[in-house]
């Protein structure tokens, strides 16, 4: 990595030279360019089924999926939403849409109905692929199409996936789309540094150049190999698993494990049977790797890499796993979705490694800059000193939907990508986080917005006052605990009946922890909630 000094700014670059990336291309063509050479390759594997699609049947699905869709009246730039666990009609579906020149926002099907239809609303979705059991949740969702991928209710309106995927040749060569670079092709939801969840706008572009920054270039297939079978537990409606895991592995022509569930035993099973090679996983399941006593039952040797990110891993326990992988790389990579979301990696995965620190997030990607500033002037920090990590480059988001006044607090005019998270680059051009500015929570790697749950606690009639906060939780690595206000004279309103409250209204990771009352919320002179000092009360002890 080298550091240039521009107009006194010190700016951190990969070790590695900068690549050519065609970021010409839409993700369905970069991901299929050259299929004629290795289109008979088992593409994907349905785990819950052993079913094996080579390439030329994702492809060629992909682009029924678009045709699909271009009859049902899907225009260019309409958004369609994905609410499904790993499945191939997830791949399918967000390929179709690429394809289309169309956006695939992804939820988490765990989400209430409430949560479904503030996205979709948001996001203007126009259809949305999901499975029969979560019918109840999308029913009244209105002007959306609903496509099931299983048995479809017998209703009107509604198809079965199948009937997507019925399209010949002639049908398929209508479809005819004049996709531009910075179209936008993903819509992911995250609350970036402040607020409630926001459209992310993710770019062919941007995804195309954070996909060659991870295994394109000079050492080709830097970390993900053809031979490798790269298993995927990670829920792709997260950025980290759509990129990292399956575009990342399509682009390498490696074989994708479907996994829709994590479990640690059916993991175990999973990585034996079929070899996995690469396992991208979150801290979460690091630590039930680390605490199973049923690892030595299974033969585990076919793992080469275990990475690790959307999440803080310990270093102790990054230390524990990589004991009993002795001969697997164990490294962590660091993501937001707003930046792409790659924006460093782990380089002892290489083929020729470069050792690593336990506890380090890797070096900042090819073709990026990354600088570290101080927070209160902006100045740009050297080595060893902790400040707020800024990325800069092609793969970072176009901004927010519809919000432009969040997009400029986050890219600011330099192009510089703000992530809240504070970090420092050592002598060896690792990086190392060792705060968050923002609010954000992270239960196993899901985002919490402390902003929406703040929302539904105050719509509680008996309460005046809140703020939501992370408490640390070796589980989860955090959970959402509430600092709560009572209205005068309510006495009453106990820990349990906020709790309740919150929990019929959110899915199962956004549920409070615990309670604490307060007479008043920290905030500094202009109303901001002081949430380092409520952290630090956490900190110190949880209150009574
Ligand atoms: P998301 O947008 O859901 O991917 O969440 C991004 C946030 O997760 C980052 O801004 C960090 O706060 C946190 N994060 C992701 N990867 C790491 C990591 N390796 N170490 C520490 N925090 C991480």
């Amino acid at each position: 990595m080298t550091i240039q000094t521009m107009e006194q700014e010190l700016i951190f670059k990969s070790k590695l030279p900068d690549i050519y990336i065609p970021k010409h291309l839409p993700p369905h063509s970069y991901c299929f360019e050259n299929l004629s050479k290795y289109g008979s390759r088992p593409c994907l594997i349905n785990a819950p089924t052993a079913e094996i699609y080579t390439y030329y049947d994702v492809q060629l699905t992909a682009q029924k999926v678009a045709s699909g869709l271009n009859k049902l009246g899907i225009q260019q730039g309409d958004v369609i939403m994905v609410l499904l666990p790993n499945c191939p009609e997830f791949v399918f579906a967000f390929l179709g849409a690429s394809f289309r020149g169309a956006i695939m926002t992804a939820a988490n099907p765990f989400f209430t109905s409430a949560e479904i239809a503030k996205q979709a609303k948001a996001s203007n979705t126009k259809l949305l692929v999901t499975q029969a059991c979560y019918y109840d949740k999308v029913k009244d969702l209105e002007n959306v199409k609903l496509v099931f991928v299983d048995s479809s209710p017998e209703e009107d309106n509604h198809m079965h996936f199948s009937e997507l995927i019925q399209a010949d040749q002639n049908e398929m060569e209508e479809v005819k789309v004049n996709i531009k670079p910075d179209d936008v092709v993903a819509l992911p939801y995250s609350s970036g540094t402040t607020g409630l969840p926001k459209g992310v706008m993710l770019t062919h572009k941007g995804l195309v150049t954070s996909i060659a920054q991870q295994v394109d270039g000079e050492n080709p297939n830097l970390y993900y190999h053809s031979e490798d079978v790269i298993l995927c537990v990670l829920p792709m409606f997260h950025i980290y698993s759509l990129n990292s895991v399956l575009l990342c592995g399509l682009r390498a022509k490696a074989s994708i494990l479907l996994m829709p569930k994590f479990d640690i035993n059916a993991f175990f099973g999973l990585v034996t049977k079929y070899k996995v090679t690469l396992a991208p996983v979150v801290p979460p399941i690091v630590l039930a790797i680390a605490k199973s006593p049923e690892l030595d039952k299974y033969d585990l040797s076919s793992i080469r890499v275990l990475k690790s990110g959307g999440a803080p891993l310990g270093k102790e326990l990054e230390d524990t796993v990589r004991a009993k992988f002795p001969k697997a790389k164990l490294g962590q990579g660091y993501g937001m979705t707003e930046a792409g979301p790659v924006l460093t990696m782990c380089l002892s995965f290489a083929k020729e490694p470069i050792d690593v620190k336990s506890g380090a997030c890797g070096t900042v990607v090819r073709n990026a800059e990354m600088k570290i500033v101080d927070p209160q002037n902006d100045s740009s920090l050297p080595r060893n000193q902790p400040g707020e990590i800024c990325i800069r480059g092609d793969q970072i988001m176009k901004g927010y939907l519809n919000n432009p006044e969040a997009t400029r607090e986050t890219i600011d005019k330099e192009g510089w990508l703000h992530t809240g998270d504070i970090g420092f680059i050592d002598d060896d051009d690792e990086l190392f986080i060792v705060d968050r500015l923002k609010e954000l929570i992270k239960y196993k790697g899901f985002q919490v917005a402390p902003a929406e749950l703040e929302a539904i606690i105050l719509s509680h009639p008996q309460i005046s006052d809140v703020a939501v906060v992370p408490m640390l939780d070796e589980a989860a690595g955090e959970v959402p605990v509430a600092f709560v206000v009572r209205s005068n004279g309510s006495i009453d309103t106990t820990e349990d009946d906020i709790k309740k409250f919150v929990s019929k209204q959110v899915v199962f990771y956004k549920r409070i922890n615990r309670v604490f009352f307060i007479d008043a919320i920290p905030k500094s002179p202009s109303g901001k909630i002081l949430r380092k000092d409520l952290r630090a009360k956490l900190a110190a002890g949880v209150p009574n």
